[in-house]
């Protein structure tokens, strides 16, 4: 993949191109006048523009996560972000260089949500173990667990804050990487280690058009960190479809959750959509955003380990159609994220998806 120039906007404010109309919600407006402009964003190399031969799928070869076997311990196929791309070119959905290839958040990025001590404690070896749920990895050097794990997924987080800017330039952007919602700024789970989703949400309310923020969050598992650290700001709408009897069980984040779809194990396509559909139209008549997040796992897929649902290739690949169609009749600008759900099937599942997408004309690359 070729190199991009250095970017010409290395600075703070995401750009937009449409003009968004002031919310008139008198609890939002109450809300701004505690915004203090006067402060800018700091600095960050994660954003920048992009050539117009390139389109805003997102991805770099650096977020496979690949060491000495150790990834086979996990229930995951922690090569699936590079599989979806290699399918995406196969089938000619992309040409090559045609996707953008993200920088990694560096810690300045990651303090804008997350705080020192956090970020500390993933020196230790038992905490990044028990976070990615992997025991072994507490014995490995602290470098090679930096260089191998933790690096591919600030690689991933840099992908989904470059993907808000593009997503708010062109309406829509998909990291084939992210989604990590267990974490919040002060602790992690379930192999999410940075708070992306949460960080995707402060960058966008550095635009001052951005007032009112939707995510809509799709994996099998409850989205509790992003909900730990929005579910209380009137500007953030969150609707979250997940099977109540799997991880995490975070009652606490669940009273945030603005749209709660509860749904049980074994849950199928016809059912599931209805659900969806219904849901989604409803939020997005209560609550209009200027910014949708769309957390797609994959973990919702039939014979998934852990996510325990009986949903069908071709139920997200429907699934995903919606979301994106609603998006694109209101034009509300919407950023996807791959999250969970990493069977053998979800690369090509994924790759099915953004070449629907593209065939219904809801995205043009
Ligand atoms: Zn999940």
């Amino acid at each position: 993949m070729e190199s991009k120039p250095e970017s010409q906007e290395q600075s703070s404010g995401l750009a937009l191109t449409s003009t968004i109309e002031s919310t008139q919600d008198p609890s939002l407006l109450e809300l701004e006048t505690l915004v203090d402009h006067s402060q800018h964003p700091p600095t960050t190399k994660l954003l920048f523009d992009i050539r117009d031969d390139q389109c805003p799928i997102i991805y770099s070869c650096k977020y496979d996560i690949k060491f000495f076997g150790l990834q086979k311990l996990h229930p995951f196929d922690v090569t699936k972000w590079g599989r979806t791309h290699q399918i995406l070119l196969d089938t000619e959905v992309i040409k090559p260089g045609q996707s953008v290839e993200p920088k990694p958040a560096e810690k300045s990025d990651l303090l804008r949500i997350h705080t020192d001590k956090y970020l500390d404690s993933l020196k230790s070896g038992i905490n990044v173990a028990a976070i990615s749920e992997v025991p072994p990895l507490a014995c490995i050097p602290r470098c090679w667990r930096n260089s191998k794990l933790l690096k591919p997924l600030r690689y991933q987080v840099g992908g989904s804050i470059l993907g808000t800017k593009l997503a708010l330039e062109r309406n829509w952007a998909i990291n084939l990487g992210g989604g990590f919602h267990h974490c919040s700024a002060e602790s992690g789970g379930g192999f999410c280690f940075y708070a992306d989703i949460s960080l995707c949400i402060k960058f966008a309310f550095d635009n001052p058009a951005i007032k009112r923020i939707m995510v809509v969050d799709l994996d099998a598992h409850q989205g509790n960190g992003h909900e730990r650290d929005w579910g209380n700001d009137k500007r953030v709408f969150i609707l979250d479809a997940f099977n109540d009897s799997i991880y995490p069980h975070d009652f606490r984040a669940q009273k945030s959750i603005r749209c709660p779809v509860l749904l049980q194990s074994f849950t199928s396509d016809r059912r599931y959509l209805e659900l969806i559909e219904s849901q989604l139209k409803a939020s997005l008549e209560n609550f209009p955003p200027h910014f949708l997040i769309y957390n797609a796992g994959t973990d919702i897929m039939e014979n998934d380990p852990l996510g325990c649902l009986s949903i069908t290739g071709d139920g997200i690949v429907e699934r995903d159609l919606l979301v994106f169609s609603q998006c694109s009749r209101r034009q509300i600008p919407i950023l996807m994220l791959t999250s969970g759900g990493y069977q053998r099937e979800t690369a090509a599942v994924i790759a099915r998806s953004i070449q629907n997408l593209v065939k219904n004309s809801v995205i043009k690359i």
